[in-house]
């Protein structure tokens, strides 16, 4: 180290306690990294690398951004999951002795982020803390943009609590004490033992930490003490924690969220497509979060549900409130991040006369609510708090059009203060007086072209003309500065009233900061008023949007039934119908009760709508338990504690589980946390192994779901042996996706009719995906033996399956594969290919 100039010596002084993040180091007018850190940054930014002496043997590897661009570059490690250390000059390098000091101001991570131009409008920005305390674990989450903190604890350990930390979909994990750090793809901050005190609550929590076990206040402190060492501020904002039971809401696992595309697609993970994409129709950025929750945390207590449908009734009835409802939302700014920069200090006038505008919709809003006859819409009119007393300040205190920065005045309106006025005056008055001298000055000399002007080196000044110079009046004017074409001057009033001008503006923008500061700081003591107005007008732009997409798309109102009834009439699946056009997409009816009709096994071919049939009833099911109108001419429902829904490819290779691993993995969750009030969806269960195999495990599932469970149960198989299951077992039903064979050609008609499938039609859709047809051919003649001695049900499968075995497969090798016939371009192709010499 003692090799290295005193600079670099600092620099990996500071940088030997930020280990895990990347060092902006502050030179000048550029962040600069170096060694390690401008080596990945180089490539991860695309920046070029150079070096820099340092006294060692070699160059220091060094690369760098300009500290005005620095944002968009810290943006982009963010995004990449990185951490990044911002370090300042905090000294005059003027007034240095030696290296300028340096210190780190922040550390900026993916889940601390603050500044809008970082984050999205309607995505929140949480992190996450997982704390494990006595074997009981607890998960305290936050969005520092928001302010929003809420905090649970669930008995137990391992992936259940990383899946209640994951349904935030957090953009940093913290863990504390964790007996096995689990393994994930989001950015993760260990907090040591010896770090944090469990039971040393901030003092601003400590009321409210009364009311949290053990595990809990792990978990906020946790969350609390990795954001202390990263900002440096303030956090007032997050002073309300919520505390949450898991069980009040719908659970589903991360799997089957993904499955059912509620906030983005499987396959480019985008939310255009997902159910959050088709009933977004929010118009502030708070409602657009705030679906995005209620769509990630369906509810289970019919009250509250009851109360979001009534709400939804009124406003899908009243086009023309919706409409103006609209507009008003629209006027609205994003009060949660506004409160949030307010309160974090870093608010400027623009965000104040936002937030001004804000409320000033909000008795407009209530005036509108209070119109409906929904009981629920006028309670939370009621509850709205119009904040005039706010209104009322920021009204007199700053001007409509203030500018960004906050420092160079401009932000405070007329009449606010009484002695900014006066050197607004003194100001203004120097200024015509200045203004006016001009006119003066030529009279009194009689020089015509005499001119007054300003620059920022000579101040305010007289100029005469070569040829006027005679004219100038001996004594008065006072030569300043010699042009090749005239003379300037000034007089001792002029800098006088210069002097005054001066001084005025530099007071001015000074009392005017500490204004604008008192102000800001007024509206900080009343975020949580802020923040739960907020929060209603969140709930009832979600509401309208609920409204405005029901209406649209002719939804219904669900109905719950207590005794386990679960009817929809002419379902449909409402992002397949949107995109597919409302004509074209084939409603169907699902009838399920906890007796005679427990689990539908459904069989049809490929292709033929079993998956979407069943995700159908899944998000009809989910719209429902968020208070939302569902895609059916009706729907009885009944709620609905859990969903399992194990469809479609898994997507978990990576984690090093086989495909037909993943899938009895998560089988066996499903086996295992289902109630009689939970939905289960398998699709082709057992398909991953041999038939036999397959089949047998497929039989059992659902024998344990009727027995053990009795959880409504959506089955899809290929398996048409299994079909069987229904004349054996109470409780399962055979449905079918519907087929139709014309002309050789395979119709799919997607109508799911009750009965079992006649056929599966595999070899038809094997023709669809333009297989070789040598290949088809010879399937059918395959098929056409094994179907001498097919099976009808279970009981006979394994006399028929022996038989299937036998002679046709057999025969198969006798005749060999003609040659694959290529077109003639490839053909010559090919010929050329194969005479290459390759050596
Ligand atoms: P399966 O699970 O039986 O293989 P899918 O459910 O994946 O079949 O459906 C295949 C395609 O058929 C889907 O991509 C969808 O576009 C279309 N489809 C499915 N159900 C319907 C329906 N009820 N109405 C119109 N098109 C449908």
């Amino acid at each position: 180290m003692a090799e290295y100039t005193p600079m670099i010596q600092q620099y990996l002084a500071i940088k030997k306690d930020y280990p895990d993040t990347f060092l902006f180091f502050r030179l000048g007018d550029f962040y600069e990294l170096f060694f390690e850190d401008a080596l990945l940054a180089s490539r991860e930014l695309e920046i070029t690398l150079t070096g820099r002496e340092g006294g060692g043997a070699e160059r220091i590897p060094m690369c760098g951004v300009p500290h005005h661009a620095a944002d968009g570059y810290i943006a982009e490690l963010l995004k990449k999951g990185y951490k990044v250390a911002v370090c300042e000059q905090v000294e005059d390098p003027k007034e240095a002795k030696g290296v300028v000091r340096r210190e780190v101001t922040r550390v900026i991570t993916p889940g601390t982020m603050m500044e809008g131009k970082w984050l999205t409008d309607k995505e929140n920005n949480y992190m996450a803390a997982i704390a494990e305390v006595e074997g009981r674990s607890g998960v305290a989450t936050c969005d520092m943009s928001t302010g929003e903190m809420y905090v649970t604890s669930l008995s137990g350990t391992g992936q259940l609590v990383l899946d209640e930390a994951l349904q935030f979909r957090p953009k940093e994990l913290v863990f504390y004490g964790l007996a096995e750090y689990p393994k994930t793809t989001i950015p993760t901050a260990m907090i040591e033992n010896s770090q944090l005190d469990p039971f040393a609550v901030d003092t601003q929590y400590q009321e409210q930490a009364k009311e949290l076990d053990l595990a809990m206040r792990t978990a906020v402190n946790a969350l609390l003490y990795y954001i202390g060492t990263t900002q440096k501020r303030s956090l007032a904002h997050m002073r309300l924690i919520k505390r949450y039971d898991a069980r009040q809401y719908l659970q589903m696992d991360g799997f089957s969220r993904r499955n059912l595309e509620l906030t983005e697609t499987i396959r480019d993970k985008t939310k255009k497509g997902s159910l959050l994409w088709l009933l977004d129709r929010t118009e502030t950025a708070m409602g657009g979060r705030l679906l995005r929750r209620w769509i990630e945390r369906p509810l289970r207590n019919i009250q509250e549900l009851t109360a979001r449908l009534e709400a939804v009734e009124a406003l899908k009835g009243d086009m023309l409130l919706r409409s103006d409802l609209r507009t008003c939302l629209d006027r609205v700014y994003d009060l949660e991040r506004l409160a949030g920069r307010i309160s974090y200090g870093n608010a400027n006038a623009r965000d104040l006369v936002q937030l001004r505008l804000s409320l000033e919709a909000v008795p407009q809003l209530k005036q509108l609510l209070l119109q409906t006859d929904a009981a629920v819409l006028r309670q939370m009119a009621a509850e709205m708090d119009e904040c005039e007393d706010l209104v009322a300040v920021l009204r007199k205190a700053l001007v409509d059009d203030p500018p960004l920065s906050v420092r160079e005045g401009g932000i405070i309106r007329t009449g606010y203060d009484a002695y900014l006025d006066k050197l607004h005056t003194a100001s203004r008055e120097g200024k015509t007086w200045i203004a006016q001298l001009e006119q003066r000055e030529r009279e009194a000399t009689g020089i015509r072209s005499l001119k007054v002007g300003y620059n920022k080196v000579f101040g305010y000044y007289i100029e005469v003309s070569k040829a006027n110079i005679p004219h100038v009046p001996p004594g008065r004017y006072e030569r300043k500065q010699t042009l090749t074409n005239a003379e300037r001057y000034i007089t001792p009033e002029l800098k006088e009233q210069e002097a005054l001008i001066l001084e005025a503006e530099d007071k001015m923008i000074e009392l005017e900061y500490q204004l604008f500061s008192a102000v800001r700081n007024e509206m900080a003591k009343q975020i949580p008023r802020i923040q739960e107005l907020a929060e209603r007008i969140a709930a009832v732009d979600v509401l309208q949007a609920f409204a405005t997409v029901s209406d649209e798309r002719g939804y219904v109102r669900p109905q719950f039934s207590e005794n386990g009834e679960y009817a929809i009439e002419d379902g449909r699946h409402p992002v397949v119908e949107a995109v597919l056009d409302q004509e074209k997409y084939v409603a169907n009816d699902v009838q399920m009760d906890p007796h005679k009709r427990q689990v539908l096994l459904i069989t049809g071919p490929n292709m033929a709508g079993k998956s979407t049939y069943m995700r159908q009833i899944a998000l009809i099911t989910v719209m429902a338990q968020i208070g939302c109108f569902v895609p059916a001419k009706s729907a009885t429902l009944t709620l609905v504690d859990q969903i399992f829904t194990r469809i479609g490819a898994a997507d978990d290779l990576a984690g090093g589980h086989s495909t037909f691993m993943v899938e009895m993995l998560e089988t066996k969750h499903a086996l295992q946390k289902a109630t009689a009030q939970s939905l289960i969806l398998l699709d082709e269960i057992g398909r991953g192994t041999s038939t036999y195999d397959g089949m047998a495990l497929a039989q059992a599932v659902i024998e344990y779901i009727c027995e053990k469970i009795g959880a409504k149960t959506l089955f899809s198989t290929h398996y048409h042996e299994l079909t069987g299951l229904a004349d054996i077992l109470k409780g399962v039903v055979n449905v079918n996706a519907r087929c139709e064979e014309r002309e050789g050609k395979l119709l799919f008609l997607h109508r799911i009719e009750e009965g079992r499938a006649d056929k599966s039609y595999g070899i038809h859709v094997a023709e669809l995906a333009k297989m070789p047809e040598w290949v088809i051919d010879r399937a059918r003649k395959i098929l056409e033996g094994l179907e001498a001695g097919a099976a009808t049900s279970a009981s006979d499968v394994q006399m028929s399956f022996e038989s299937m075995w036998s002679a046709p497969v057999a025969a198969v090798r006798e005749e060999a594969p003609p040659a694959p016939a290529l077109p003639p371009e490839e053909q010559e192709i090919m010929a050329e290919l194969r005479e290459l010499d390759l050596n």
